[in-house]
């Protein structure tokens, strides 16, 4: 996903090496050219100015070191700011204390939540937790079955209306697997619903509803980062309007430039906590922001 961005950032450094030290014209250029690189990559632009200004600053306040050379101070400066804009810290999930531990998954529809349902089923029964995998979004005719699907593929439970009965109250049966995952002992919830194509005020609505009745522990907030500037202000939309503890971005592994993976974390003030990087169940991983700045910087 960022090839072009890392190409970019790799040229800025390049125009670096053999500096024996930095003028300040030197880190207005530079600052300059990783400007346009991040803007290139779709980067929002609030995030833009706030990176390239802790990067100017902390270029010019840098002492002349002995161990690094100008070139690779800059590229530890800008690593270090892109963890820091990813979240700094990886952000696990948390349990609650009492189970069941409720998730709650929310997204525009295509955004990937109910292949990210079976994923994160599988990953909890890799951890030792026995999910319940919950079918709320009975808008898509097809989505309760996809659902069931995945859960066999993760080898998890899942509930769901009888088949027939799609057309029910999502906050109901949201509401009822609550109960139902108590009394079988599931310890985790994953609530899946129904996304639309755009943002509106009935999916808003239903959406909320189910978090008033099934209280999430966790709500986290699903993002195709292929679909670029507008994951921002989808997810403003969805802060609005559900309120979210954590953003999954999807489809990483697409060819679209990533500025909404640098975005989101900024704009939402929520952290990144998974990411997916394809259709099957394991291309799937708990998100590092270390790990991913340095995959930016090659
Ligand atoms: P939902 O409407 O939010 O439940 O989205 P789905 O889970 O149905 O996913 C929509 C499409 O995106 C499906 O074809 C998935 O296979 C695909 N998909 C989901 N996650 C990823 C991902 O990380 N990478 C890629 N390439 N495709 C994905």
């Amino acid at each position: 996903m960022f090839e072009t961005l890392s190409d970019r950032l790799d040229k800025v450094f390049s125009g670096l090496r053999g500096k024996g030290r930095l003028t300040e014209a030197d880190i207005d250029a530079t600052a300059r050219e990783i400007r346009i690189a991040l803007l290139e990559a779709d980067v929002a632009l609030p995030v833009v100015r706030t990176f390239i200004a802790a990067v100017k600053e902390r270029a010019r306040g840098a002492e002349v070191s002995q161990a690094l050379n100008p070139a690779q101070q800059v590229i530890k400066i800008v690593n270090e700011e892109l963890v820091e804009i990813l979240g700094g810290e990886t952000r696990r999930l948390r349990y609650a204390k009492q189970s069941p531990t409720v998730i709650m998954l929310a997204g525009l529809q295509g955004a990937g939540k109910t292949t990210l349902a079976g994923k994160l089923g599988r990953w909890l029964k890799a951890q030792g937790h026995t999910p319940l995998l919950v079918a709320a979004d009975l808008q898509r005719p097809n989505a309760v079955n996809q659902l069931s699907i995945v859960a066999g593929q993760a080898g998890v439970d899942v509930y769901a209306p009888e088949p027939g009965n799609g057309v029910g109250d999502p906050i109901r049966v949201a509401a009822d697997s609550i109960e139902h995952a108590r009394r079988t002992m599931h310890d985790v919830v994953v609530v899946d619903t129904a996304g639309r194509l755009g943002i509106d005020a009935e999916l808003m609505a239903q959406a909320a509803g189910i978090r008033d009745v099934v209280q999430p522990d966790e709500t986290l907030f699903v993002v195709d980062a292929m679909i670029g500037q507008d994951a921002v202000t989808t997810a403003e939309a969805f802060r609005d309007g559900v309120g979210f503890s954590g953003v999954v971005l999807t489809k990483l592994d697409g060819d679209a430039r990533g500025g909404a993976a640098l975005s989101v974390r900024y704009v939402t003030g929520q952290p990144i906590m998974f990411a997916s990087t394809g259709e099957k169940l394991t291309d799937f991983d708990v998100f590092h922001p270390e790990r991913m700045a340095s995959r930016i910087l090659g």
